[in-house]
């Protein structure tokens, strides 16, 4: 133990060994749970903002861990990032996203979110072009969402990758969009078909003019690019009119679905009404 100058004693070491422990063991859990059918997808709706018809869904990863329960994303998806697990991971999400989109009808697309450390695979172009064709689905029906992290580390790596995604005929939409760094210099690289509008920023929207005003401008900035336009996280009936006001096209949140099992999902796409 170290005193750290306020008095107060850290036991640094045994600390940091048991969270080294902690992630060793979530690390093999994970890689096991992989293997071993421990994955999920939920897929949330996606909502046409003029009539308010179901476009499509985004797929959602849950981990029902054998003895630590439901384990989200946020709390794996790091690790699975960091370990590269996140390859194997990813390719089950894409397979399993396109096994389902191929039992619904045309119009109703599926998007998926993809890591950083997918988009720098040079590899990533055939192995989603083999999922498409192995399970029949036009290649626009599936989007891929990223977020501006991508461009982080090997940037010209990744928009190389994005574009041939793009030429493959599969959607790419930028995700997050109003946190983090959100350079508006993104949007016109000519690969994003569709821009995300962050739920944070879409609920702000709610109490601040100023995050209103931003939005507008955004949307105008996108809309110029022929973008389809999001908004993510709209939970009152409120959110809703205010997105779709300021020119959004699709809407997404617990306002219309919270991301559900793909039974509840395919029910809805037969015309079930919704919960
Ligand atoms: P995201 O891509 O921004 O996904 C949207 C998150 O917001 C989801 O959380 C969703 O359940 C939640 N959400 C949707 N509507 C509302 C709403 O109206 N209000 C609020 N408060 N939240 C809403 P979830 O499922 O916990 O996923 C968290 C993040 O984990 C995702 O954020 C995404 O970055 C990551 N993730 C999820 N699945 C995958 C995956 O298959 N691969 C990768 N690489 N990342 C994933
Ligand atoms: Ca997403
Ligand atoms: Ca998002
Ligand atoms: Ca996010």
């Amino acid at each position: 133990a170290k005193a750290n100058g306020r008095g107060i004693f850290c036991h640094y070491n045994a600390d940091m060994q048991s969270a080294a422990d902690h992630r060793i063991r979530l690390e093999k859990d994970l890689a096991h749970g992989i293997q071993s059918g421990q994955l999920r997808l939920l897929y949330q709706p996606l909502i046409d903002a003029s009539n308010q018809s179901l476009t499509g869904f985004e797929a959602l990863v849950r981990w029902h861990h054998p003895t630590r329960g439901l384990v989200p994303p946020n709390d794996f998806i790091p690790l699975a990032e960091e370990t590269g697990l996140i390859v194997p991971l990813g390719e089950w999400v894409m397979e399993e996203a396109c096994r389902a989109a191929a039992t619904w009808p045309e119009h109703i697309s599926v998007a998926i979110n993809m890591s950083a450390r997918q988009l720098v695979l040079p590899s990533l172009p055939a192995t989603v072009n083999s999922a498409i064709s192995r399970h029949r689905i036009q290649p626009d029906r599936l989007e891929l969402e990223v977020t501006e992290s991508v461009f982080l580390e090997d940037s010209a790596g990744a928009l190389d990758v994005l574009k041939r995604l793009r030429a493959l005929g599969v959607g790419i939409a930028l995700d997050d969009f109003g946190t983090g760094y959100s350079s508006l210099g993104y949007l016109n690289k000519a690969v994003f078909h569709k821009l995300k509008i962050d739920g944070s920023f879409v609920r702000e929207a709610a109490e601040n003019k100023e995050t209103v005003a931003i939005i507008q401008s955004i949307v105008q900035l996108a809309r110029n690019f022929r973008m389809t336009i999001t908004a993510e996280g709209v939970e009152t009936a409120d959110d809703f009119m205010r997105m779709k006001d300021l020119g959004c096209h699709q809407i997404q949140g617990y306002l219309f679905g919270k991301p559900m099992s793909y039974d509840r999902a395919s029910e809805l796409v037969q015309g079930a009404p919704m919960r």
